[in-house]
């Protein structure tokens, strides 16, 4: 039924790989490109099928970005490199006529800004170009919006609270590691946070805020409010939001050290002259960290990842938690990968599947909640990663 194009060969580009090759019915052709061939090469010998293509590509490079595209001719490109590469893709996608879908938005590499401006900036020419660019369309951002969004399809009149709630309750058994690439997961953290309420943006000081709320099959854990980037789009999706949050547990030992780590300034990500030669701390600090596809082996406990919901329906106050637990070691059994690299693979590969069955196909620039949430719901129970809810309980929030 389609050609796909996989850019990004680490540990979320290795879980669509093995998702996407788990659907030959949708995905005919599958090619699997990033900058270090052999990472992609590994991957296929992992999935154990010689029909998946490889190839090299700079993708921060346009010209590079169309060869390729006009060679293996893809219907739709899944972008899971890295965010700075999101513009790049999307403008060899107008090019060489191919739709795009990302898991993470567009940002700079000098500094850590995270804003959609951007990627919607090129809905018109999408528009245009009778292309579809499916934005965030991971766990969260993805999985995050479409529960939104399913919720408020069937579930509320008017959502008037949403609180993303995002637990790791997994042990890697290192001191120190982050659960995707370490620079972009870092930048993330050391933020402000940031949450929307009444109409404004309020801002806090990086995990400022926290409280403790109960996660099903975890228990309490230490969660934090973090800015996140489907704030943005789901209360402009949801005018009727009067307060939206995004809360990550953290335990006090991964605290300890990144505390550590940016009291020392390894988390600066300006260039320093070391030896004569220009570094930027945060990418130095990420080669010697532990590789997150690494993690996989010797992962236990589970990730759980959820919408709580206030709002009305039927002229009444009612609670909806929507959620999915996710095993490490489940995960690691079937890709080779840890939980979090499975919990974004897993979405970016169905959204790929809805636009080549047609389902989630127009023209423009969309958030993954502007989609049908109902189909992609119903294969997120056959693709590993199945949801349950919760109506009218406690929402601690
Ligand atoms: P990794 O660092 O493991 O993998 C990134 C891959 O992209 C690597 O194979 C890397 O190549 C490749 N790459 C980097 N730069 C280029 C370039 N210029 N040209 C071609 N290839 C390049 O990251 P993850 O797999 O952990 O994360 C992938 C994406 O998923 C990120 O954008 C991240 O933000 C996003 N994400 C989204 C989540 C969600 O829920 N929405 C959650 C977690 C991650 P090389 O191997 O040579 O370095």
């Amino acid at each position: 039924m389609g050609r796909v194009l996989i850019i990004g060969a680490g540990g979320v580009g290795t879980v669509v790989a093995h998702k996407v090759a788990q659907n030959p019915d949708v995905f005919t052709d599958i090619m699997i490109a990033s900058r270090t061939k052999s990472k992609c090469d590994n991957v296929v010998k992992a999935i154990g099928n010689p029909n998946i293509k490889t190839a090299q590509v700079d993708a921060d490079n346009v010209d590079e970005l169309v060869t390729l595209f006009n060679d293996f001719k893809p219907e739709i490109v899944i972008n899971v490199a890295l965010p700075y590469q999101d513009l790049t893709i999307m403008e060899a996608c107008l090019k060489a006529g191919v739709n795009y879908l990302d898991t993470a938005n567009y940002e700079p590499k000098d500094v850590a800004h995270f804003e959609y401006s951007w990627q919607w900036a090129y809905k018109k020419r999408f528009e245009d170009a009778g292309l579809t660019a499916i934005l965030g369309c991971g766990f969260d951002p993805g999985v995050s919006g479409i529960y939104t969004a399913y919720a408020a399809k069937h579930h509320f009149d008017e959502i008037q609270y949403l609180d993303i709630v995002d637990c790791n309750a997994g042990n890697h058994h290192k001191a120190f590691a982050t659960n995707f690439n370490p620079e972009i997961n870092i930048r993330e953290i050391t933020q402000n946070g940031r949450y929307y309420e009444n109409g404004q943006w309020v801002t806090t000081k990086p995990l400022e805020i926290h409280k403790s709320l109960t996660y099903p099959n975890i228990g309490p854990k230490d969660s934090y409010l973090l800015y996140h980037e489907e704030l943005e789009s789901l209360v402009k999706n949801y005018p009727t939001i009067k307060r939206a949050r995004f809360w990550m547990t953290f335990g006090q030992e991964y605290l300890t050290h990144l505390r550590v780590i940016q009291n020392i300034g390894m988390a600066r990500i300006d260039e320093v002259e070391y030896n004569g030669v220009k570094i930027v701390p945060l990418q130095f600090l990420k080669a010697v960290l532990p590789n997150p596809q690494d993690l996989g082996e010797n992962y236990d406990g589970e990730t759980s990842i959820g919408c709580r919901i206030r709002g009305i329906k039927d002229g009444k106050e009612r609670t909806y938690y929507v959620y999915n637990n996710c095993s490490h070691h489940a995960a690691y059994l079937e890709t080779g990968m840890q939980g979090v690299s499975y919990t974004t693979g897993v979405p970016a590969m169905i959204g790929a599947m809805m636009f080549l069955k047609g389902l989630w196909k127009k023209p423009g620039v969309y958030n993954v909640e502007e989609f049908d949430p109902d189909p992609f719901m119903e294969q997120l129970n056959k693709q590993g990663l199945p949801w349950h809810e919760v109506f009218d309980g406690d929402l601690e929030l």
